[in-house]
């Protein structure tokens, strides 16, 4: 199957090409669950591997360090119009290397060592680069962070607001990794104004969502929106930095030459794809699927006895509290990857455990979505998470064996997108 898919790997690296086909197969078995992975197409996939790899391109369209640039300014020139258009935006970078060196652009923009910068804590949803300790964010910055309400899973704006402005932050950023709710940016403009801060939208779980009509835009009321390219966009691995004429030179600076050194060329041609699929009328149909299943995914989840973070979901992604259920959040991942089932543990806000061995689980729907999969298949999603959950409750391996079977089944009947396995 392989040696058909990809002749020239298989006869120079056959070691290497076996475990590629072998990651194919496991893509096309298993119902992924991890709410940042998706399937790109197959257009996506042939454009991320074509020979732009072999261009070096310091610079941007049309002002580069390096002759020869005549179709690889096109490429660019085509990805960054077709963001401006999805994303309603005045400029766009699609060069960042992905989510984080695109944040970290964001702060060589804006910021000094040492400035104050604020963003979500990481345990309670949002991403280690919006000022988290361990991350070169939180020591070269001095990060403050906020949360979510114990009691409704929610962001409490008041006690952004307050935190903002008693901190007078360089930067707040907004958006997460955990957050299964809506943002409201227009809350999050006014504080940062009140506060005399930049606003950051870190879009990078929801930007296809936003693309599609299915969650709403950021452009207009944020200085920036940083996404990565590879999660609900489905597009390769890779960033976008956007923004307001007025702060277009200082982030194109921070890209590079501050930060980056030549851009990935073919990333940005499977970008400019991945754009173009997005704008089209499909896509819509797609990330309003991707909402619907994770809706009917949360009801299912409820009425077999789960614990969801903020009571459900409006967007793409799910967290699942397990600590009612008597399973550690690693455990029930690991029976759930035996039965078939990727997803990822998690922290739950104010876990009473340990990060590398959280309470929660993460899900969300974005490929199943892409395979198809809709709304009357969430009942049988959630009966598998429940038998699984059940099963490493009790140690009960065959029980986990039967669900793959059955995951399996149902999984060869949706082939996914870029992967003509059956
Ligand atoms: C995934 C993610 C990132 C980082 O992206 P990488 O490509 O993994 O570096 C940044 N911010 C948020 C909110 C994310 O979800």
């Amino acid at each position: 199957m392989s040696a058909r898919r990809h002749p020239a790997l298989s006869a120079t690296d056959p070691e290497l090409a076996s475990f590629v086909a072998a990651e194919e197969v496991l893509q096309a078995q298993t119902l992924r669950l991890i709410p940042s992975e998706n399937y790109v197409s197959a257009a996506v996939l042939e454009a991320s591997g074509t020979v732009l790899q072999n261009k070096y391109s310091e610079g941007y369209p049309g002002r580069r360090y390096y002759e020869g640039q005549q179709n690889i300014d096109r490429v660019e020139a085509l990805a960054i119009e077709r963001a401006k258009g999805l994303f309603g935006v005045d400029h766009a970078n699609v060069q960042p290397y992905s989510g984080s060196p695109a944040n970290l652009a964001v702060y060589l923009a804006f910021a000094k060592p040492g400035d104050t910068v604020m963003g979500m804590a990481l345990p309670m949803g949002g991403h280690l680069t919006h000022g988290w300790g361990v991350s070169a964010t939180g020591s070269w910055f001095r990060g403050v962070q906020y949360g979510v309400s114990a009691e409704t899973g929610l962001i409490d704006y008041d006690a952004v607001r307050e935190l903002a402005l008693a901190e007078r932050p360089k930067l707040i950023f907004c958006g997460g990794t955990a957050l299964p709710r809506t943002i409201d940016f227009a809350a999050f403009a006014e504080i940062a104004r009140e506060a005399g801060s930049i606003l950051v939208a870190d879009v990078a779980h929801i930007a296809g969502l936003i693309a599609g009509g299915a969650h709403p835009s950021p452009a207009g009321h944020v200085d920036v929106i940083s996404t990565t390219t590879h999660k609900t966009l489905r597009g390769p691995r890779g960033a976008m930095l956007m923004c307001r004429e007025e702060h277009a030179k200082a982030i194109d600076k921070a890209v590079f030459p501050g930060l980056q050194g030549g851009p990935h060329n073919q990333t940005t041609a499977g970008i400019a794809v991945a754009l173009h699929e997005a704008a089209q009328p499909s896509f819509v149909t797609y990330a309003h699927a991707v909402v619907a299943n994770a809706k009917a995914l949360a009801a299912a989840l409820l009425e077999r006895g789960f614990d969801l973070v903020s009571g459900g979901t409006d967007n793409h992604l799910i967290l699942m509290d397990l600590t009612g259920k008597d399973v550690p959040g690693k455990v029930a991942a690991k029976a759930l990857d035996r039965a078939g089932i990727v997803v990822n543990y998690n922290t739950v806000p104010f876990d009473p455990r340990k990060p590398f061995d959280p309470s929660g689980v993460r899900i969300g729907t974005p490929s199943l979505t892409s395979r198809g999969l809709s709304a009357e298949h969430m009942p049988v999603v959630a009966d598998w998470i429940s038998r699984s959950v059940d099963a490493a409750a009790k140690g009960d391996e065959p029980a986990l064996a039967v669900v793959r079977a059955e995951v399996a089944d149902l999984m060869a009947a949706f082939p996914a997108p870029g992967l003509p396995l059956s």
